[in-house]
This record gives C-alpha cells, structure tokens and sequence, in this order.
C-alpha cells in the first residue's frame, strides 16, 4: 500500500499544510487568487474562466448583437443562439484546457486555443 501524498507521513505536515490553505482560502477572498493558485496559474485562470461562463450561460439576461450595425434584419437576429454556441465553446476549450494539465492530449490543448481565440474576441461582451 503507498501513501498516496508525502505530507501525509507526518501529523505536523497536515496541520502545516491546513495553516496555509486556510491563508489561501483568505487570499482569494481578498485578492482573488492565493500564493497557491499561482503555482499553476494557467489552471486556475482556466477554472476561474469555465466557471464564470458557465454562470454567464445559466444567468444570460444579454447577448452581444451585431445585427444593426452589420445591417440585418434585427427581427431575424440569431445572435442569442450563436452566443450559446460560442459560451458552450469556450466552457468546453477550457475544461478541454485543464484536462491538458494531465493527458497532454493535442486535441485538449487544440480546443483550448480556440477557446482563448473566442475569449479574445468577445472579451468585452463577457458581462451580463
Ligand atoms: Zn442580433
């Protein structure tokens, strides 16, 4: 049988380790991320970015729409269902992302760069 962690040998090391995961629990509330959370800091960002939209999806009381300035009939607009497709898009690409941290699986990392591509150009329009 293994032991599945090394801090986990010693008492001392888990009230250690329960001290600062206490101080990263303050820290986040306080400035939004802890010394911990930059360890890894792309996962985090990536967890912290998959759940916010996926608040954003559930919550969705707007949507960006292009169709007066791109002069179509507002009457026929679509944009609702596009900005679903690209939340859902993005949701996936970046779970696709944090799955990378393990299987580094080109497909994972493939979907996650479109995700940031999408994040990239809709960056201002992620609000509700
Ligand atoms: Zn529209």
């Amino acid at each position: 049988m293994s032991v599945p962690y090394r801090w986990s040998k010693h008492p001392l090391e888990n009230i250690t380790w329960k001290l600062k995961e206490i101080k990263w629990f303050y820290q986040r509330g306080k400035r939004g991320y802890s010394d911990r959370d930059v360890w890894d800091f792309y996962t985090y960002l990536l967890r912290v970015f998959a759940g916010g939209l996926k608040e954003l999806k559930e919550n969705e009381i707007g949507y960006p729409c292009t169709c007066y300035t791109d002069n179509k009939d507002p009457e026929k607009c679509d944009c609702e269902n596009k900005w679903d497709m690209l939340l859902d898009k993005m949701i996936a690409g970046f779970k696709a992302g944090i799955n990378y941290d393990d299987s580094f699986d080109e497909e994972d990392m493939k979907k996650c760069e479109e995700a940031l591509d999408v994040f990239k150009e809709y960056f201002f329009a992620l609000w509700d």
